[in-house]
């Protein structure tokens, strides 16, 4: 079972030994790192960071494009920033900024926090784009950028903006940034982020507002400083057709605007959108180019555009997060429990005389054997549903009932396990009914908001045990007492996992591909915060693991909610200390399991505990 690695895994995974290790140099295991981890005491969910996944992507990116450039014979270049929104982490953006220094890889922002960071990291020499609305400060920061000496084009998404610049440019002391305009296409992405494009966009000038902006620039003598054009059709654009218009589009809007006099106007900027393969199945790809056909056709119509216009070759501008940082981080999740794991025989309680159903239950149970099972899989549901319905009329009783639910239980086990090997049709479309709950340590709401949102897969497979084949049709629950904290089998995308007896093993489930937005935008429901992060270099001999970030503490937490937290504590000792329930030696003692308790973090533990003895 590979679980679609060789379809989402860009080569960066492989299973070996039964277990899914990394493909660079020493390979190591993620199980064995995340043991590692977890014996220094780290439990609950783990945010693991590549930067060397970074650097391919980077490496990547740049390469194709400049092999394309060559191809073709291009005139203009190529240069790239990273979109400081897609991930504004520190232990990813300080090390995809020294990764991509050797590339003059820039950083791009979209509010004055951004700008900030992208001030204050980005590598001297490589570009800073500024995207989204700006007031006067924030444009006034691009102006302060551009007086520290950085290379920044600040992107103009209303007339608004540009009055703000042309006045602020009066004021100031003399440098003024690149202009850059968002030009608003006719032309949209496909996917469920398009709306950031197309002509009812939230963003970009009309081209009667273009032809405005040159002429205002024109009349403040700022037309030297236009020097980029910019569109973003949406994230994660899933058809390459789409952005084949936008850029016939573009090139044409860039051709027109130099014949009106925009001499100094050299680059088109794509935005994002590049998308990443998050499939696990073969007949449910998320995207239907490469970034090599991407390039080729990005380098290729503009080339065509402009020869067919008589301008120049404009540099290519791109801003492609996603693709960038998605793969580097992989989120690794313990199995708490199983929800059938708790019906063992040792809990049925027979009765002297049964109903007759459970004891045909019970024969059931004894004689199911490989040519059986399928039958008495069956045979057990039904009687399930029709003691469940004895029961709701009153005929038998809540120890009957436990009865029933145990043996089913162990009869679907049983059934499941014996029918491995075999692939019955009716068997898959029984596994919706006979499918096991997995409790996992982790909140959706936190670490994978965008399947909460917008219904994104991510591929998700066990870390372990990949030489066995896994037999229950899973579906997973996360700790949050919310019921949209589900990922639910789904019999057209199924998920297999393990049946595994967690009293004797651990299981760990990894969500790949989580680097693009989802620690950002992920949510504190229930008061779950960001799991604990560490970053993991790779080298010829093993491994080393570094800034370790554990989980924020639950007194951190509930200061993050602007609670006063010494209030809290004295509320609690106050009531401990006036509570008559309990002795003088053991308030100390209580008072202290408190205090631990408010300086972890809130996940639950894992490590084995009395009740799975
Ligand atoms: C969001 C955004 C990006 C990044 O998009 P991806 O799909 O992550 O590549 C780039 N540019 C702009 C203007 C954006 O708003």
């Amino acid at each position: 079972m590979s679980y679609g690695i060789d379809i989402w895994g860009n080569d960066n995974f492989i299973i070996r030994d039964g277990k899914v290790k990394l493909t660079t140099l020493s390979q190591p295991a993620i199980i064995d790192i995340v043991k590692e981890i977890r014996s220094e005491g780290y439990t609950g969910p783990l945010l693991l960071r590549f930067p060397h996944l970074i650097k391919k992507q980077i490496h990547f990116m740049y390469s194709l494009f400049n092999q394309a450039i060559k191809e073709f014979q291009y005139k203009g270049k190529f240069q790239a920033v990273y979109p400081l929104k897609v991930n504004q982490f520190p232990n990813f953006v300080k090390n995809l900024v020294k990764l991509g220094e050797k590339y003059n890889y820039g950083l791009e922002a979209g509010s004055k926090a951004e700008l900030i960071l992208a001030m204050a990291y980005n590598n001297p020499k490589a570009p800073i784009t500024v995207n989204g609305f700006k007031d006067r400060e924030m444009i006034a920061l691009g102006f302060i950028a551009s007086e520290m000496g950085y290379n920044i084009t600040l992107t103009i998404e209303g007339l608004n903006e540009l009055e703000s610049i042309i006045e602020i440019a009066k004021k100031r002391f003399g440098t003024v940034p690149n202009i850059g305009l968002r030009i608003r296409l006719h032309s949209s992405g496909t996917g469920i982020w398009a709306k950031s494009g197309g002509i009812n966009s939230k963003f970009g000038l009309t081209s009667t507002e273009l032809i405005v902006a040159v002429n205002a620039l024109k009349e403040a003598k700022l037309l030297d400083h236009f020097s980029m054009i910019h569109f973003h059709i949406g994230s994660q654009i899933s058809e390459i057709a789409p952005l084949k218009k936008a850029l016939r589009e573009a090139g044409n809007i860039y051709a027109e605007l130099i014949k009106m006099g925009a001499t100094n106007l050299q680059s088109i900027n794509l935005g994002g959108g590049l998308a990443v393969e998050y499939s696990q199945y073969e007949n449910k790809l998320h995207r239907n180019y490469t970034l090599q056909e991407y390039a080729n056709d990005v380098v290729y119509l503009l080339r065509e555009v402009a020869l067919a216009k008589g301008v120049k070759e404009p540099n290519i501008f791109i801003e492609s997060g996603r693709y960038i940082a998605a793969h580097h981080a992989v989120l690794v999740a313990p199995v708490l429990e199983l929800f059938s794991q708790e019906y063992t025989e040792e809990k049925l309680d027979l009765k002297e005389i049964n109903p007759p159903l459970i004891q045909e239950l019970f024969d059931l149970y004894h004689t199911i054997n490989a040519r059986n099972a399928l039958e008495y899989l069956h045979d057990s549901i039904d009687h399930m549903e029709s003691l469940l319905t004895l029961f709701d009329l009153g005929y038998v009783d809540l120890q009957d009932r436990s009865n029933t639910e145990i043996f089913v239980n162990l009869i679907i086990k049983k059934a499941v396990d014996l029918l491995k090997d075999k692939q019955y049709k009716e068997l898959l479309s029984i596994q919706e009914r006979v499918q096991e709950r997995y409790l996992v340590n982790f909140s959706i709401f936190q670490s994978l908001p965008d399947f909460w949102g917008l219904g994104q897969h991510f591929p998700i497979m066990p870390l372990d045990r990949l030489d066995e084949k896994p037999t229950r049709s899973a579906s997973i629950w996360d700790i949050t007492c919310d019921s949209d904290g589900e990922f639910s089998f789904n019999p057209k995308k199924p998920l297999f996992l393990h049946d595994v007896d967690l009293s004797k093993d651990d299981y760990f489930l990894g969500f790949f591909l989580v680097g693009a937005y989802q620690e950002v935008l992920g949510m504190k429901h229930n008061l779950f915060t960001h799991p604990t992060e560490m970053t993991v270099f790779v080298d010829d001999k093993g491994y080393k693991i570094e800034n370790i970030l554990e989980s924020q503490s639950i007194n951190d937490i509930l200061e993050d909610l602007d609670y006063d937290v010494k209030e809290i504590q004295e509320n609690l000792k106050e009531k401990i200390e006036n509570s008559n329930l309990i002795e003088d030696s053991e308030r100390k003692h209580i008072l202290g399991e408190i205090y631990l308790l408010l300086n972890d973090n809130g996940y639950l533990k894992t490590i084995k505990s009395e009740n799975h003895k």
